[in-house]
C-alpha cells in the first residue's frame, strides 16, 4: 500500500513518483510507502496554503464557526482514537498504553483547548496622550505556517502546532518526520472530514531536503519546528536570513534532583517514569539523577531492579511496558552513548545492551542505569532519547542548582523533596523552561510549554502559542 499526501485538497502521489518506506520498529517490517516530496510538491502545497489564506472561506470565517470547526476535529479524532493509537503505536513503536491514554487524548484537548480561544482574541484599547485619537490594537494572523514534527510523539506534537495555527487563522504545511508520517497524514484526512477548506491543511512528506524546502520557501511566514537542536540552529539561521518567524522545540537532558531528605522509595516510580516512558524517547525525559552520596547507590539498585524486570516488547501486545527504540539508527546511536559511558568510567548498574531472542528483529534496547557518573561524562552532557538513567552521587547540596544548571540544555527539570522551602528555590534557581515538583513529567494544553538556552525559542501551548501564530496591529484613528 502507498500513503498520499494532501496538496489543496487533493489527495497525491510525489510529482517526482519517489517513495519511502516507514518500518514497523517492533518488528522491522514494512508498513507502507509514503510519497518523498519534491520541491515542486513543497512549492504546490505553499501555493495552496497562500491562496486558502487569503480565501473568503477562510479569512472571513466567524469565530464560532472556526471554534466549532475545531472541536469538530476534536471530535473525530476521539472517535477514532483506537484506531489512532494502534496506528502510533506501529509506526512509532510506543506501547498502546502511552498511545491510547498519553497521546490521542493529548491531541484531542488541544483541538478543544484552543477551540474555546476562537471567541476570545481580543486586542485592547489604550488611552494615549495624544489629543483627538483613538487607538485599537488587534491579533492577525501570520500567512503560510511550516510546521515540522520529529518523530517521537508525531500525532501530539502535530496537535501542539495545528490547532493553534488554525484558530488564529493561519494556513499550514505540515511535514511529520520520515519515521513516522501515518498519524498526521490521518489526522489531516479527519480534518478535511470535519470541514477544513481546502488549502488550509497541506501535508508533504519525505525526509530532510522537505523541510529545508519549506524553511527556504519565501512565502512560509513562519516556522514551528520541534526536533534535534542540531537542526533547530539551522533552521534560525534560515530563517533568520529571510526574517521569518520562528518557533523552536529543541532537545533537553533534564535533571532530576533528589534532595538529601527525600523519601527514595516514594519517588522511585515517577522517576522511572520520567527516565522511561516512549523508552526514554521525550525531550523533556529525566536523565541526570542527581541523588546523595549516602544513597546513590541505594536508589540506583533499586531503579535498575524495577527497569529490569520491565517487560519489553510490540507495543500492541497488552503487557508490554517498554517498545523499541523507533530505528535501528536511533538504536546503534544509544549503543554508542552506552559504550562512551562504559570508556569513561561510569558503573554499569543494569541494561547496556540490544535486547536478543525473539525481540532481536525489532529495535529494542534493554533499560540502562548507570551510577558513579560526573557531570563532565558524555552520558551527563549530551541528549541520549533512549532507555539510559545516569544518577550522579552529590556531596554538597549547595552546589544542586549550578551543576544542574550547567549545561547546554533548559528545557525541563524535576525537584523531589519533602521540604517545601528547598524545592521552591530550587525551581526558581534552575534554568529551565518547566520545572515539576514531585511529579513525573506531565503536560497541559493550557500550561506553556518549551525551552531555555540551547533548548529553543518561544513557546506552545496556552495563551503563548496563539501570541506565537499571530502578530499585533496597532490602528490609530484621528477623531478630529
Ligand atoms: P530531527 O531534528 O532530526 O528531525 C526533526 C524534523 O526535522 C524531521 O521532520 C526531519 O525530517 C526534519 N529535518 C531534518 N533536518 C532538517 C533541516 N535541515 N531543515 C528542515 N527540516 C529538517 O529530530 P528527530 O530526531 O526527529 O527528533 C528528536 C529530537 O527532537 C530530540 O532532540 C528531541 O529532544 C527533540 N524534541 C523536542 C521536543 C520539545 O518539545 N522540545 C519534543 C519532541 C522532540
Amino acid at each position: 500500500m502507498t500513503a498520499q499526501m494532501l496538496i489543496d485538497g487533493e489527495w497525491i502521489a510525489s510529482e517526482g513518483g519517489g517513495t519511502f518506506e516507514t518500518i514497523d520498529p517492533a518488528s522491522g517490517e514494512v508498513i507502507e510507502l509514503v510519497p518523498d516530496a519534491t520541491a515542486t510538491d513543497v512549492d504546490a502545497a505553499v501555493a495552496a496554503a497562500k491562496a486558502a489564506f487569503s480565501s473568503p472561506e477562510w479569512a472571513q470565517m466567524l469565530p464560532a464557526t472556526r471554534a466549532r470547526l475545531l472541536w469538530r476535529i476534536a471530535d473525530l479524532l476521539e472517535e477514532h482514537s483506537e484506531e489512532l493509537a494502534r496506528l502510533e503505536t506501529r509506526d512509532q513503536g510506543q506501547p498502546f498504553g502511552i498511545s491510547s491514554a498519553i497521546s490521542i487524548p493529548n491531541a484531542v484537548e488541544h483541538f478543544r483547548y484552543y477551540a474555546g480561544w476562537a471567541t476570545k482574541l481580543h486586542g485592547v484599547t489604550v488611552p494615549l496622550s495624544i489629543p483627538g485619537v483613538d487607538y485599537r490594537n488587534r491579533r492577525e494572523p501570520l500567512g503560510v505556517c511550516g510546521l515540522i514534527m520529529p518523530w517521537n510523539f508525531p500525532l501530539m506534537i502535530a496537535a501542539w502546532k495545528l490547532a493553534p495555527a488554525l484558530v488564529t487563522g493561519n494556513t499550514v504545511v505540515m511535514k511529520p518526520a520520515e519515521q513516522t508520517p501515518l498519524s498526521t497524514i490521518r489526522l489531516a484526512q479527519l480534518c478535511m472530514e470535519a470541514g477544513v477548506p481546502r488549502g488550509v491543511i497541506n501535508v508533504v512528506t519525505g525526509g530532510p531536503a522537505v523541510g529545508q524546502a519549506i524553511v527556504r520557501h519565501r512565502d512560509v511566514a513562519k516556522i514551528s519546528f520541534t526536533g534535534s537542536t542540531e537542526v533547530g540552529r539551522e533552521i534560525a539561521s534560515e530563517a533568520g536570513r529571510r526574517l521569518a518567524r520562528v518557533s523552536l522545540e529543541l532537545g533537553g537532558k533534564a535533571p532530576s534532583i533528589i534532595t538529601p531528605e527525600a523519601d527514595i522509595d516514594a519517588i522511585l516510580e515517577g522517576n522511572l517514569m520520567g527516565g522511561l516512558l516512549n523508552c526514554g524517547q521525550v525531550c523533556a525525559a529525566y536523565t541526570r539523577f542527581y541523588v546523595d552520596h549516602k544513597r546513590a547507590d541505594e536508589f540506583a539498585q533499586k531503579m535498575g531492579t524495577i527497569a529490569s524486570g520491565m517487560k519489553l516488547g510490540n507495543g500492541l501486545e497488552p503487557t508490554t511496558q517498554l517498545g523499541p527504540l523507533v530505528s535501528e539508527d536511533q538504536l546503534q546511536r544509544v549503543d554508542r552513548y552506552v559504550s562512551a559511558g562504559v570508556a569513561e568510567g561510569a558503573t554499569l548498574v543494569t541494561g547496556g545492551s540490544r535486547a536478543g531472542g525473539e525481540l532481536a528483529t525489532g529495535y529494542f534496547y534493554q533499560p540502562t542505569v548507570f551510577t558513579n557518573v560526573t557531570d563532565s561524562m558524555t552520558i551527563a552532557r549530551e541528549e541520549i532519547f533512549g532507555p539510559v538513567l545516569s544518577v550522579i552521587p552529590y556531596e554538597d547540596p549547595q552546589e544542586l542548582a549550578g551543576r544542574a544548571n550547567d549545561t547546554d540544555y533548559g528545557l525541563a527539570a524535576v525537584i523531589w523533596s519533602r521540604d517545601i522551602g528547598t524545592a521552591n528555590r530550587l525551581a526558581h534557581e534552575i534554568n529551565a523552561g518547566t520545572v515539576w515538583i514531585n511529579l513525573p513529567p506531565f503536560l497541559d494544553a493550557a500550561a506553556p510549554w518549551g525551552g531555555m538556552k540551547a533548548s529553543g525559542v518561544g513557546r506552545e501551548m496556552g495563551w503563548e502559542a496563539i501570541l506565537a501564530y499571530t502578530d499585533i496591529k496597532s490602528i490609530w484613528t484621528s477623531l478630529t
